[in-house]
């Protein structure tokens, strides 16, 4: 899981403040290390510069501040969890450091999951559902890693996709901030690759299980990928049972409200006497479609309202309609008078 908080250095400069203020305060540590003992699982502070032993993830030294929020929040997310859930997951040690890098980029969490290892950064914490959802993100690599024989192949997620989805990394990276345009989908990272977006939805209906059943009554490949996860994890263990749900949906966090709908829209191109003409018509809203001289014209719009990526554009031949559904931002809907 990325980093996608471009204020980071600046809150880490505010805490390293405080860090020199208040000094450093190990009763957070305790507290963690006790729960820690009795889920079996280790915690590891990172006091020198360490590097994996597989050189790809390093991470640093964590200032105390950091370090005792970190330690707080791990505290109240595993005990979310029955020791038998964290059994399965063959969760060893977590291990807890600063300026986290895998592959030397910046990470929220990272882990290995043959040694049972979560690295955990205690640095985006400012934000600190961000935080929480990177740690159960992580821990849903390790449970979805021994889950079978098959690792992290599933062919039966990739098919809950809409048939033009196809996920790539390339596209979708280091998007976390944009509008998530495709349905099925709780971010963008999710589009990266099917372990991902397992990891994703599980954070999300951990920390923000009601905003996700509500936003899967629109969304009806959401709708099947809850249903799917619910399944997978229910096989896994007994604890993630209706109870469990419900003690989710009770302490289930809200989302930020973003200004956005979920849109139908009907593109087709007409031959008229003036010549080639494109249209863009947003269904269930009274405006009128947008007309346009060129596919160019057209595809431009088409890219503002997100919906490049969507293997039907390639389709776009006079005479013939084409459906889409998306998510999209009410400002750019107000700007091309579709709304
Ligand atoms: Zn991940």
């Amino acid at each position: 899981m990325l980093a996608e908080d471009a204020d980071l250095h600046f809150w880490d400069r505010v805490r390293n403040l405080f860090d020199s203020l208040i000094g450093r305060n190990d009763e957070a540590l305790t507290a963690l290390q006790s729960i820690a003992r009795e889920f079996g699982i280790e915690i590891l502070e990172i006091l020198t510069d360490t590097q994996s032993k597989s050189g790809n993830v390093t991470h640093s030294n964590t200032k105390a501040f950091q370090f005792q929020t970190a330690c707080e929040l791990l505290i109240s997310e595993l005990s979310i969890y029955s020791t038998s859930v964290i059994k399965v997951s063959k969760l060893k040690r977590i291990e807890l450091g600063s300026n986290l890098r895998v592959h030397g980029s910046e990470a929220a969490g990272a882990f290995n999951a043959i040694d049972g290892v979560i690295y955990f950064s205690t640095q985006p914490l400012h934000d600190l559902n961000y935080g929480r959802r990177a740690f159960h993100h992580e821990l849903f690599h390790c449970i979805d890693y021994i889950d079978d024989f098959w690792k992290y192949l599933d062919p039966d997620w990739h098919r809950l996709n809409a048939s033009d989805f196809s996920y790539s990394s390339t596209k979708y990276k280091n998007k976390q901030l944009t509008v998530v345009h495709r349905l099925g989908f709780m971010t963008n990272y999710s589009m990266t690759e099917v372990r991902e977006d397992k990891a994703e939805l599980y954070a999300y209906m951990i920390v923000h299980y009601d905003a996700v059943m509500a936003a899967s009554e629109q969304d009806v490949i959401l709708g099947k990928k809850i249903v799917r996860m619910k399944e997978l994890l229910a096989h896994l263990s007994k604890d993630y049972d209706d109870n469990f749900w419900l003690q989710r949906s009770r302490s289930s966090t809200p989302l930020p409200q973003r200004d956005e709908t979920i849109t139908s829209f009907k593109i087709w191109g007409e031959q008229i006497s003036s010549g080639e003409t494109w249209f863009l018509a947003s269904l269930g809203s009274s405006k009128p479609p947008v007309a346009f001289r060129s596919p160019d014209q057209l595809l431009k719009c088409i890219e503002e309202l997100g919906a490049i990526d969507f293997g039907e554009m390639n389709k776009l031949v006079v005479g013939k309609n084409l459906h889409i559904k998306i998510r999209v931002a009410n400002s750019v809907l107000t700007k091309f008078g579709l709304r």
